[in-house]
């Protein structure tokens, strides 16, 4: 008989749910805020009452529950270790708590690698067994599949490629580490460098399209000042595209993928993105690891997030 599954994907801002069905199928997404500032057994409540009010009369039915968190997590354990958008989280249980507060079994996953997950099973990735994902905005996530399957680490901390040291002494990052790809290469990193070009004196229509004030500098309105052929703009996008590169070329001395999906907000504009980050690794690397791992844009869009956690528990429910 077909397993039914409920999947969540909770965010810092809200929580989203979903009937769920082996391979893809998604039914009646329902989402609510997720009020994180209100602690964990709030949030834990709120994620309960969006499981039973999704499955409605189809409880029983239910076989198990896939959850996508933001990291670090303990995908082994199920705890949720120290996420930076979710206040008196560390080290919390959360696959024991719903378990119990559920009664079924519960499966938890971080989201960039269950974004990776998801583009390997439906979205870019179809196909290919050994894939390397980079999710690209406020910071830069991941995940690296390797004969099909996701790649956790001992404890679930694998294909952080946000955090690869590319400048030792390179700009603070989120993690305290300095130079990481994330400080290099994400929406805040490119912001911040516009700001500082343009205080510098650099002239440049970002200014203009922020309404003339530098606190309100973003990537996107750096993305659509590049689309609209501003040299400043375009500068920034090949040198984040540049690091992005670097990184990759790493990835792919160490891992050999079959294809890269890039994703997240700064990944949507497009070529003035990755033409650099394409040019920098064909200079960079031997053309066996390029000429057959395409570096495309990822193909799922909202619902990433709840299909890796569906493809996590179906994985695990499935054979049985
Ligand atoms: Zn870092």
């Amino acid at each position: 008989m077909a397993k039914h599954y409920i999947v969540v994907d909770l965010g810092g801002t809200q929580i989203r749910a979903a009937l769920a069905a082996f391979p893809n199928r998604l039914h009646q997404t329902i989402r609510t805020e997720t009020l994180a500032d209100q602690g964990p057994d709030v949030v834990i409540q709120r994620i309960e009452s969006a499981v039973r009010q999704v499955a409605g009369e189809r409880w029983a039915d239910v076989d198990a529950i896939g959850i996508v968190a933001p990291g670090p997590l303990d995908p082994w354990l199920g705890v949720i270790l120290e996420p930076p958008n979710l206040p008196g989280w560390a080290n919390l249980p959360l696959k024991d708590r719903l378990s119990s507060g559920l009664n079924r079994p519960v499966v938890l996953g971080n989201d960039a690698n269950l974004a990776a997950l998801a583009e390997q099973r439906f979205g870019a990735g179809q196909g290919k067994r050994h894939m390397i994902y980079i999710t690209v905005s406020t910071g830069i996530g991941g995940g690296v599949i390797i004969d099909d399957k996701l790649l956790l680490g001992v404890r679930g901390l694998a294909a952080e490629v946000g955090h690869m040291t590319l400048e030792p002494y390179g700009p603070l990052c989120t993690c305290g580490n300095k130079g990481c790809l994330e400080a290099l290469a994400s929406g805040p990193a490119i912001a911040r460098n516009a700001r500082d070009r343009i205080a510098a004196g650099r002239a440049s229509s970002i200014l203009a399209l922020a309404g003339d004030d530098p606190q309100r500098i973003t990537a996107e309105l750096v993305g659509r000042a590049a689309t609209q052929g501003d040299p400043l703009a375009i500068e920034l996008l090949q040198q984040a595209g540049f690091y992005i590169g670097v990184g990759i070329v790493n990835l792919m001395k160490l891992f050999n993928p079959g294809i890269i999906v890039i994703g997240g907000g700064v990944s949507q504009v497009g070529n003035l993105l990755f033409e650099p980050i394409r040019h920098t690794v064909q200079a960079r690397i031997s053309h066996f690891y390029w000429e057959n791992c395409p570096i495309v844009p990822a193909a799922l869009s909202d619902d990433v997030g709840l299909l890796g956690a569906l493809a996590m528990v179906a994985d695990e429910f499935e054979q049985t």
